[in-house]
């Protein structure tokens, strides 16, 4: 497995790359949730990429971008072991040269829900991705439905820039009881980790009324806020029952929603989502 830090290297690599190529991008400490994108990455693709980013323009001046953890070696042993061919881990520079101040800026579907929560996050977001899309050149771009509003933004701009990589999600990949993975669970003490489980616990709730019949957006918003508030210790951020495909609210009952949350545990954000009416690889 190569490790390369410049963009010249990787270049020179995607260059000599014999067939197809998928990409895994990352901000690293990576846990089992990624270990899926990249198990499927690997198993797709002739040339499995993961890059390895903890991208500055996607966090907000009060965010978490110096705390956020970091583990490159464990890292890298885990790509090694599921058969990455090469690990793109550029620095900070190498990615924003001096003087760059170009940004990509998403349309409507990323201003709502984690695109209000955290202004110029989604830019960010979508100016990383274009430059590993450029700088790779991948067939494919595995992404995990945890970030469903990140798989739709970038699955829109891939389409709205002709940038020609198919950008496909992947399932969430939780814990045994419940919990989404995320590296920010790094942060969560086991109390903490017990108070987020409200989270998935809310969004279960709604998917066993939905899957009895329930389709008024309203009483499935409300019964996510009742589940989620019954538990003590979160401060829920928002509650969205939303299209799949725009990520905007819905007024009327409908057959395919996305319902998402963000909710403060401690000083930890978390968030989550339930895909109901429609299969993940429908989503495109
Ligand atoms: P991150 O390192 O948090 O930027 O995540 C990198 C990729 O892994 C993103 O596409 C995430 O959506 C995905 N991912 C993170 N957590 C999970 C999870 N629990 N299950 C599936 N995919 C995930």
């Amino acid at each position: 497995m190569k490790v390369l830090r410049s963009v010249a290297e990787a270049r020179g690599f995607r260059a000599s790359a014999a067939g197809s190529v998928g990409l895994v991008p990352t901000m690293g400490a990576l846990h089992e949730g990624h270990a899926s994108l990249i198990e499927r990455a690997v198993r797709e693709s002739d040339v499995a990429i993961v890059s390895i980013f903890v991208n500055p323009t996607q966090f907000g001046p009060k965010e978490d971008f110096a705390a956020y953890p970091r583990d490159e070696a464990a890292d890298l042993a885990v790509c090694e072991r599921l058969g990455v061919a090469m690990v793109f881990a550029p620095a900070v520079d190498e990615m924003y040269p001096a003087g760059d101040a170009t940004r990509v800026q998403p349309g409507p579907v990323a201003a709502r829900l984690e695109g209000a929560a955290r202004p110029g996050h989604f830019a960010g977001v979508a100016t990383v991705l274009t430059k590993l899309f450029a700088i790779i050149r991948p067939d494919v771009a595995y992404f995990g439905q945890k970030d469903f509003q990140q798989l739709r933004v970038v699955q829109i701009m891939s389409r709205d820039l002709r940038l020609g990589v198919r950008v496909v999600g992947c399932a969430t990949v939780r814990d045994p009881d419940g919990l989404a993975m995320s590296s920010r669970n790094r942060y969560l003490s086991a109390d903490d980790r017990r108070t987020g489980l409200a989270l998935a616990r809310g969004l279960r709730a709604a998917e066993d009324a939905w899957t009895r019949g329930e389709r008024d957006p309203a009483k499935l918003r409300e019964i996510v806020q009742r589940s989620v508030s019954a538990a003590p210790g979160v401060a829920l951020d928002y509650v969205s029952v939303a299209d799949p495909l725009t990520l905007e609210e819905l007024e009327r009952p409908a057959e395919r929603a996305v319902i998402s949350l963000a909710g403060r545990v401690g000083k930890t954000r978390l968030i989550d989502n339930v895909l109901l009416g429609i299969a993940l690889e429908k989503i495109a």
